[in-house]
């Protein structure tokens, strides 16, 4: 499913028209498409069938709680990593029941709130988390639901920053670990072991990868139930790729079908924890050229497009190297200004070189064009900052003809209400 389409030379998500969008509420800003996700999240509830089987909606992706709204009312649980999503979850009116909580480094604070809660799960990722999460259950007098995160030495064979199941991630408890602490929670009072669980990393394209961890979590699974310890629900985590450029995903049907059949003989909920699966290829961010600043020597030089959305708003090319298509948005108003294509390089305002959003994208262009960044609904707006004191884009839902501002532009004075002078003295 295409997330936009054109009419004439505009720009269209769903019935509203991006010029109209920018006309409105400026730019930069994030859109979104409702169908998008909604079609993304249909997609895999359908390819997993009969199994049975939650989608954990990965908070982090995209934070936004009209979006997480709209896909608690789909009937998705929430995977989330802090205090904070967790309370986005609730004020989405996200099920607790269907909540489960990843994450290294979990405060007391966090673990007290989730196990009052009374979240799914909790997914534990070493033994001092589990000594820390028993205390605090026994302190309450409610026993904590508990999943451990295997670190299976996988990979994943996608960005190092993104991969997380490699023996040198920070993630997870090595299997041979996990069994002891498994034989641990099983005889405490205060523990209730419920599942197991894995994530090996983002971006994954290559099916092979993820269904070696799945065979690795079934054999621990085995090995447990010899022990006399049963598991009820296998967690995979997220990690499915989408395309950007030209990538080539595998098909969620195809990871759906062989997951369900390794499942076959095993009484198992599965649990999937999808981020940027959902709402990557639901989102772009809608930007304008301030300045064209051609090379001089064109056999040399490069050709720089300065746009008013920068590595604050839009950090991914600066940190994974990543690229995203740029479409043009309008025709352009002056059709004589620049007639040619040219090569250019895509950066923004912010006093840095890293700050690019596209190398090497061809188009004609002229001061005001309007542009769309493909692909930013997820690891987009949640990552951008006020770096330079830029105020952080606006968020904006498309739902058919309709336009839901769900997160307004930032003011200078949302940045300052936090900050204050204090009265220098002169030494
Ligand atoms: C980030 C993360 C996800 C989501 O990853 P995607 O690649 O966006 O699907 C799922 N589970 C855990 C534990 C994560 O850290």
């Amino acid at each position: 499913m295409s997330l936009t389409k054109r009419k004439n030379a505009d720009l269209w998500i769903e019935s509203v028209s991006l010029k109209s969008l920018a006309d409105k509420y400026g730019t930069p800003a994030y859109v979104y498409s409702e169908a998008a996700i909604r079609h993304q999240y249909q997609a895999m509830q359908s390819a997993f069938g009969q199994q049975r089987h939650q989608i954990c909606y990965a908070v982090k992706a995209n934070s936004n709680i009209g979006v997480l709204a709209m896909l608690a009312n789909m009937g998705a649980g929430f995977d989330v990593v802090s205090g904070g999503e967790l309370e986005r979850v609730l004020r989405a009116g996200g099920d607790p029941k269907k909540i489960v909580f990843s994450g290294v480094g979990k405060s007391v604070a966090e673990l007290d709130f989730a196990l009052k809660l009374d979240i799914h799960c909790l997914n534990v990722e070493s033994h001092a988390e589990l000594l820390r999460l028993e205390e605090r259950a026994k302190l309450l007098g409610i026993i904590a639901p508990i999943s451990l995160r295997i670190n299976p030495d996988i990979d994943a064979k996608t960005h190092p920053y993104i991969s997380t199941g490699l023996s040198e991630n920070k993630f997870g408890i090595t299997p041979k670990a996990a069994i002891d602490l498994y034989a641990y929670a099983d005889k405490s009072e205060f523990l209730s072991v419920q599942g197991i669980d894995c994530h090996i990393g983002s971006q994954i394209t290559e099916l092979s990868p993820l269904l070696e961890a799945a065979r690795f979590m079934l054999d621990m699974v085995d090995h447990l139930q010899e022990m006399g310890i049963s598991i009820t629900h296998l967690n995979m985590g997220g990690g499915v790729g989408v395309n950007y450029l030209d990538e080539k995903p595998f098909s969620i049907r195809d990871y759906a079908s062989s997951l369900v059949k390794l499942l076959e003989n095993y009484n198992l909920d599965l649990l999937v924890e999808p981020g940027r699966f959902l709402v990557a290829n639901a989102g772009l961010l809608l930007t304008s050229v301030e300045y064209l600043k051609p090379a001089s020597n064109p056999t040399t030089g490069r050709n720089f497009a300065i746009v008013d959305a920068a590595m604050n708003d839009l950090i991914r090319p600066a940190l994974y190297q990543a690229q995203h298509r740029v479409e043009q948005v309008s025709a352009l108003d002056d059709a004589s200004a620049l007639t040619t294509e040219l090569n250019w390089d895509l950066v923004g305002p912010v006093c840095e070189s890293a700050d690019f959003l596209a190398k090497n994208c061809t188009l004609k262009l002229e001061q005001g064009a309007l542009l769309a960044i493909m692909t930013a609904g997820a690891y987009g707006f949640v990552q951008s900052s006020n770096y330079n004191s830029r105020n952080r884009a606006p968020e904006i839902i498309i739902s058919k003809d309709e336009t839901h501002l769900v997160r307004r532009r930032e003011t200078i004075n949302d940045q300052l209400a936090l900050e204050s002078t204090f009265p220098c003295t002169l030494p």
